[in-house]
């Protein structure tokens, strides 16, 4: 078969040389240059449905889906067609086109929570913007978020941040003020108590709790039963706002996103990834009081060149037309079997594996602690992890390079994808 073979990479070794001379670290996005894994980034070629195609001749089953916007899958044809029709009348006007609120529309039918939305360029424009509008709304400067949890890149939430900040174990960036820093609350994950004992403190200060509904930035870690329910019940006890970070999560685990599935109404929705289907998409949107604060209904300034681009938004429209609630199922299906399969191989390798899921969203851990937070997540054998990742991409499946991350399965994994993945994981447990 065409995983039997050794896999090559002279050539993305080469690229990578080449690359890192004009681009820091040889990368637009730390976690791609597979420094923790300490292996030459694979440089793709082309992607088509659930498989990836490398430079070098290699091809691999994805669950990567590009960090998770590709929920359809490669090249999806009718994500192209949309694409090719659309770039046809132009790229982009800088006024405004129908398309976009045919997205709003879609949005705000799905997400009950949302009244009004505004769309960005990602997740992190999203999670800034609702930063602010949280602030100016409530007239109030701290913030609270939860260690190990990655909310994108803005000043404020780089505190105890997970995803590649995590990965590359740099708890704290330079460049962040100490000032700014300052008004950032961070507690643990799933712990109310924690979260109760600090609005004791700084309620009254408190502008808002930004939470991942499931994290996705640790690993896979779901919220235990009645923390949203706390969270809900506490920021609106202090008049604080609740804003849900779905750039992860959106319309990925469930067709009204995290937010339908635990039945929590957040007061601000943060989304990207999905919402984009593979374009460089983020939005923002919530309860009409608080969105009309937004310029130019309201004094909160934001805005965006790019913001709303006609083929940013064919792609995330079309891909999210494709999710129909019988997708989700299939969803479900498919990552349940990938995590049967993870489970029997990892007792029959006799390696501590525990695994964290919700919907697509796969995590196993090497570690048999039980996962629900960032301190337990980083019990997880690193090392471990370096040398399955490498065999799982030497047999064929590539996977997000970092133990703080989970796989995605996508709409498009097939019976066969999923069986010849639990394959090469039962290949690379017995490798290790
Ligand atoms: N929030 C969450 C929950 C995320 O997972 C990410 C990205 N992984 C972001 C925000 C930032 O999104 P982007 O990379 O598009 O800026």
């Amino acid at each position: 078969s065409e995983n039997s073979r050794v896999r090559q990479d002279a050539k993305s070794a080469e690229a990578f040389a080449r690359a890192k001379k004009v681009i820091p670290g040889g990368v637009n996005s730390p976690v791609r240059a597979f420094k923790s894994v300490g292996l030459t980034p694979v440089y793709m070629e082309r992607g088509a449905g659930s498989r990836v195609y490398d430079i070098d001749g290699n091809s691999y089953i994805d669950y990567v889906a590009s960090w998770g916007p590709l929920i359809m899958g490669h090249a999806h044809p009718e994500v192209v067609e949309a694409l090719r029709k659309t770039a046809e009348k132009g790229t982009s006007f800088g006024a405004p086109t129908e398309l976009e609120t045919l997205m709003a529309e879609l949005v705000c039918e799905r997400v009950p929570s949302v009244d009004v939305v505004r769309m960005v360029n990602s997740g992190t424009e999203a999670t800034m913007s609702a930063l602010r509008l949280a602030r100016g709304y409530t007239k109030r400067s701290k913030i609270m978020k939860f260690e190990g949890s990655y909310h994108g890149h803005a000043d404020s939430l780089l505190i105890k941040a997970g995803s590649g900040v995590a990965t590359l174990g740099l708890p704290d960036s330079p460049g962040v003020p100490e000032h700014v820093a300052s008004h950032t609350i961070t507690v643990p994950y799933n712990d109310i108590e924690s979260v109760k004992l600090a609005f004791e403190k700084f309620g009254e200060e408190i502008a808002c709790v930004i939470v991942e509904p499931i994290a996705g930035n640790m690993g896979v870690v779901p919220p235990l039963p009645g923390f949203l329910d706390g969270l809900r019940a506490i920021t609106s006890e202090y008049g604080s706002l609740l804003i849900f970070d779905e750039v992860m999560t959106g319309f990925r685990v469930g067709y009204s996103c995290a937010q339908g599935l635990y039945g929590i109404t957040p007061d601000l929705t943060c989304f990207g990834k999905v919402i984009g289907g593979g374009l460089p998409v983020g939005a923002y949107g919530g309860r009409r009081e608080i969105m009309e604060m937004i310029a130019p209904s309201g004094p909160i300034y934001q805005a965006g060149t790019l913001s709303g681009n006609p083929l940013a938004m064919a792609a995330g429209y079309t891909t999210l037309k494709l999710m129909t609630h019988d997708k989700y199922e299939l969803l479900e299906r498919q990552a349940v079997k990938l995590q049967l399969g993870i489970e029997r191989n990892a007792a029959k390798h006799g390696i501590p594996i525990t695994i964290n899921r919700v919907g697509s969203m796969v995590c196993p851990f090497f570690t048999e602690k039980t996962v629900i937070n960032y301190d337990a997540a980083k019990t997880s054998d690193l090392e471990r992890f370096k040398s399955y990742f490498a065999a799982m991409l030497d047999l064929g499946v590539s996977l997000p390079p970092s133990q703080f991350e989970g796989m995605f399965v996508s709409a498009v994994h097939s019976d066969e994808d999923i069986e010849a993945t639990i394959a090469a994981h039962d290949g690379a447990l017995g490798r290790l």
